[in-house]
């Protein structure tokens, strides 16, 4: 998978690829990172990117111009390249999400700044467009690295163990069992003493009750879902 960042502030996003999982991933070729600075392509004199908004507001808007020509560019030397735009107001990035992305070959992410991007641009270049929730954010690029970073976990060879992926959180209604580790006590706090039996089927069922309750707990409209999928299915 490649990646392509188009980006103001190239150096926000690099040194998330500096350490762990997917720096190992880059070494192995599984990924590879490129950065497209819009600035590069601007033609006014001084390399400005944005300016101010048609019908006023507050803030610059980031110019049509440098995008297009990064954007053309970038197609012209990858005509597979799929452009995500990163915006507050699209649908919000979800696991599935992650998943499909993970079977392209090149994505590009388009970090806004300012007040954002010309509405032109996303119309002409967006093959997706996402959130990453209801919160504004000073710019793209960290979203950017939330999408790339779920994004990574489901290709093939990224993680050390695939079996991570199929007993996380999201990939069933249920939230994932809690987890624990060494050792058994800690600070007056025992582990679930089935949990240190070894018995695996009484160990599935009390991970599957407590995946329940913890679902309950923390999202209780994901047992809905899960209740209507059933009732549906009979
Ligand atoms: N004026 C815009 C609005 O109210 O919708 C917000 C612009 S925001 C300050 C600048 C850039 O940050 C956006 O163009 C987008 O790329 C990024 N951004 C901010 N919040 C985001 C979010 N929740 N999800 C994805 N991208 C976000």
């Amino acid at each position: 998978m490649t990646y392509t960042f188009v980006t103001l502030f190239s150096n926000l996003i690099d040194g998330y690829f500096k350490d762990s999982i997917l720096k190992r991933a880059i070494e192995k070729n599984l990924l590879e990172i490129n950065y497209v600075n819009p600035r590069d392509y601007s033609v006014n004199k001084h390399s400005k990117v944005d300016d101010t908004a048609f019908g006023g507001g507050a803030g610059m808007v980031m110019n049509p111009q440098p995008l297009f020509d990064a954007l053309d560019d970038l197609k012209s030397k990858d005509e597979n390249v799929h452009i995500v735009f990163l915006t507050p107001v699209a649908k919000q990035f979800v696991q599935n999400d992650a998943k499909r992305l993970a079977t392209k070959s090149h994505i590009a992410f388009v970090s806004g700044r300012y007040e954002g991007i010309d509405e032109r641009v996303i119309e002409k270049y967006a093959d997706e467009v996402f959130s990453i929730g209801d919160y504004i954010l000073t710019g793209g690029e960290l979203a950017s690295l939330v999408l790339c970073d779920a994004i990574s976990r489901n290709i093939e060879g990224v993680l050390g163990n695939s079996d991570s992926l199929t007993v996380e959180s999201f990939e069933t209604p249920l939230l994932e069992a809690p987890s624990f580790s060494k050792p058994k006590d800690y600070d007056s706090l025992s582990v679930p003493s089935e949990y240190l039996k070894g018995n695996h089927s009484i160990i599935r069922s009390l991970k599957l009750a407590l995946s329940e309750c913890k679902t309950k707990f923390f999202r209780p409209e994901q047992l809905l879902k899960q209740r209507r999928r059933k009732s549906y299915e009979k």
